[in-house]
């Protein structure tokens, strides 16, 4: 299914800007609003789930925090696993960890070392809010091949067109955005 564009534009006004968050200069995009909105959570998740149903995907891994939202959700929606790609230092078992730098700082990511062994060929979906530099999204990307899975394509709910993060991206994995911001 691919959205409209009276469809495109009920998502993003559902999504806030909150300039100079969490710094001067930076507009951050808040999908706080579109979560709190029924029907615009609704849409974009039959939305995902009609694109993703015939990925034969085992698994969907979304990025800390805001990927676990919209992850999990799906998850549950295309019946198959979610695994949580964390920032450094929260996850309990022997972990394989990645750095990368931000829009705005560097961070660093973290994925259980058996976090896909449960399925003989796990094929992953990676998922977050949103793709600014693609630093984070490509060291999760890293993540998911570096512990024996292999990502099938990374999604985003908004990507930030005037940073050449997508361009990035695209380089090691396929990516879809459903929203984007220039
Ligand atoms: P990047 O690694 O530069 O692609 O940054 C992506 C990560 O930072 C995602 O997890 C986003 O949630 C967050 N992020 C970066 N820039 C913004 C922004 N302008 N608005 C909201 N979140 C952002």
């Amino acid at each position: 299914m691919t959205l409209t564009a009276n469809e495109k534009t009920i998502l993003m006004n559902s999504i806030r800007d909150i300039h100079d968050f969490p710094k001067l200069g930076i507009v951050f995009k808040d999908i706080t609003t579109l979560l709190a909105d029924k029907e615009a959570y609704a849409l974009l998740m039959r939305h995902l789930h009609q694109r993703y149903a015939s990925y034969n995907l085992t698994h969907i891994a979304g990025i800390d925090a805001r990927g676990f939202i919209f992850g999990a959700a799906l998850a549950q929606m295309l019946n198959v696993g979610f695994v949580p790609i964390r920032k450094k230092g929260k996850l309990p078992y022997t972990t394989v960890s990645e750095k990368y730098s931000l829009e705005y700082g560097f961070d660093e990511v973290e994925v259980h070392i058996d976090a896909f062994s449960n399925v003989e060929s796990p094929r992953v979906l990676l998922i977050d809010d949103l793709i600014a530099t693609g630093g984070t999204a490509f060291a999760a990307a890293n993540l998911i091949n570096k512990v024996g899975a292999q990502c099938v394509e990374a999604c985003f709910i908004l990507g930030l067109d005037f940073l050449n993060g997508q361009e990035k991206m695209a380089e090691i994995v396929k990516i879809y955005t459903v929203l984007g911001v220039d």
